[in-house]
């Protein structure tokens, strides 16, 4: 097994080799056929979230071990079943689900493994796909994603999701209804994709680089917005009819968030995605006065993943662009996406 490590928080990342892992009861043992690089890859790497005013959610504090190996979107095929594994035959392609709980508390058993107390998510909890192995506890975790190219595919468990999820909560809208979403990085553009195929509603995008605005204006949005410009509040309004129903910050800065909740109109809804970090600055009689809404939205459920697959292969939603790099680079990747140079998405082969 190769594996591209965190050896120590915020260092690159080193290429360890070990033995194949056995996999143990109902584990499964995949081969790696890609992995996405994500945003939140940053934060782990670096060990921490910035929660503003100088604090921080460390990441060793959840009792992570290093070396540790990133990675939750992950596509690959069966190599090994452990004894008691069943549901999966080897040799099939599955997208691996990588966020997983213990599977047996009370919001386990009822769908909800996000809000378990004793996550096991692959990548961020147990060893994930920057490799070219990874055992997944359990075969309900793997689901067949067939008619939809593989690179693609891995996209889906963590951007394609937090898209996905973020949009399933936007609501009842109508064609009249304008939805803002701030952000058009890869999240942002399979919200774009996916809003524009679920709802009716106009779809506006925000983004203060030039080349994603061109992007999303390809993809369909209905208008774009530079949200560093000083008229972009007036703008958004003009091209709404007064205000945005709901938005979506795929950032997470204190000035997109607070950019969105300002484009909202009355009873309008915000839900904040992006991790970047830092605090929102918010004068509480807003949300009285104008009965604002404003909630978090974190990846997806199994069960809307396997939507998302079936909307993904049925309906031909186009997903973003996504670039192959070899395993080793992964170092360099990273470096390109804090940098923001990525547009859409790069998957690691091994
Ligand atoms: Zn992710
Ligand atoms: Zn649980």
């Amino acid at each position: 097994m190769r594996s591209m490590q965190i050896v120590d928080w915020g260092r690159p990342l080193e290429l360890r080799r070990y033995d194949d892992p056995q996999p143990l009861g109902t584990e499964v043992l995949l081969a790696v056929d890609a992995c996405g690089v994500c945003h939140s890859d940053l934060h782990l790497h670096d060990g921490y979230f910035d929660l503003g005013g100088g604090e921080r959610l460390r990441v060793a504090d959840r009792g992570i071990r290093l070396p540790f190996t990133l990675g939750h979107e992950v596509v690959g095929t069966v190599l090994a079943l452990g004894p008691e594994a069943e549901g999966v035959r080897i040799g099939e392609r599955r997208l691996v689900h990588p966020w997983i709980g213990c599977g047996a508390c009370q919001v386990c058993r009822r769908g909800e493994e996000l809000l378990c107390l004793t996550p096991r998510i692959v990548g961020t909890w147990r060893d994930g796909g920057y490799s070219d192995r990874v055992v997944v506890p359990h075969a309900r975790y793997l689901i067949d994603y067939a008619g939809v190219p593989t690179n693609a595919a891995a996209t889906l468990a963590c951007s394609g999701l937090t898209a996905y999820g973020a949009v399933r909560k936007l609501g009842t809208l109508t064609a009249e209804d304008t939805v803002l979403l701030v952000g058009a990085g890869g999240v942002g553009l399979a919200g774009l994709h996916l809003a524009r195929a679920l709802t009716p509603a106009r779809i506006v995008v925000a983004d203060v680089d030039a080349t994603k605005r061109a992007r999303a204006l390809d993809d369909g949005a209905a208008a774009v917005i530079d949200n560093a410009a000083e008229d972009a509040l007036a703008t958004l309004r003009e091209v709404s009819g007064g205000g945005a129903a709901a938005a979506i910050d795929f950032v997470g800065r204190p000035g997109t968030a607070r950019f969105a909740i300002d484009a909202l109109r009355k009873g309008g809804t915000l839900i904040v995605v992006g991790l970047y970090g830092d605090r929102l600055l918010l004068p509480l009689p807003l949300l009285p006065l104008r009965m604002l809404t404003v909630r978090g939205s974190y990846v997806g459920t199994l069960q809307e993943l396997k939507e998302l697959v079936s909307v993904v292969r049925d309906r031909a939603v186009s997903m973003i662009p996504v670039r192959e790099r070899p395993l080793e680079e992964a170092n360099s990747v990273l470096d390109e996406l804090r940098q923001g140079r990525v547009l859409g998405r790069v998957v690691l082969v091994p």
